[in-house]
């Protein structure tokens, strides 16, 4: 066993705690005890995390309700621009697509017919089926509120 894991618990949440924060994310999966041991970072860490370097080269952003740094293709692209970009005024009223579609408690925020874009791609929470899938465009081009499945 490596030293560092003959020391208490205590010990390595205290040296944890000065790792720099990408260094934190990181030790914390490396393996199922330090995972148990190690707090998660609260939002605000998460927040702070998301202006280094380092979430800006992984192109990582903070979701505010499964408190994770997940990659830009998780997020509506909504959510990543203005005051939901990195650093921005609302940034921490960020939410990644997933949560957007499965509220935790009560709160909806994807509901039905609504319109996300992911990367470029539209996709709607179709008015008919219910499900999250790419949408249907009108015969102007302009999006509709159902998805390609349901709407062929
Ligand atoms: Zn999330
Ligand atoms: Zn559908």
């Amino acid at each position: 066993m490596p030293p560092f894991f003959r020391l208490p618990p205590e010990l390595h949440v205290l040296i944890t705690s000065f790792l720099p924060i990408e260094d934190q994310l990181q030790f914390r999966l490396t393996c199922a005890y330090i995972y148990d041991v190690i707090p998660p970072l609260s939002h605000e860490e998460l927040l702070l995390a998301e202006s280094t370097n380092w979430a800006r080269r992984k192109d990582v952003y903070a979701c505010r309700y499964c408190l994770r740094l997940r990659p830009a293709s998780q997020f509506a692209e909504s959510m990543l621009r203005r005051r939901r970009s990195r650093e921005g005024r609302d940034s921490s009223k960020r939410f990644c697509v997933d949560c957007g579609l499965k509220p935790r408690n009560g709160t909806a925020r994807y509901g039905p017919g609504a319109h996300v874009i992911v990367h470029g791609r539209f996709y709607v929470v179709c008015l008919y089926c219910g499900t999250f899938q790419p949408g249907a465009t009108d015969f102007l081009g302009r999006h509709t509120s159902y998805c390609v499945k349901c709407s062929s």
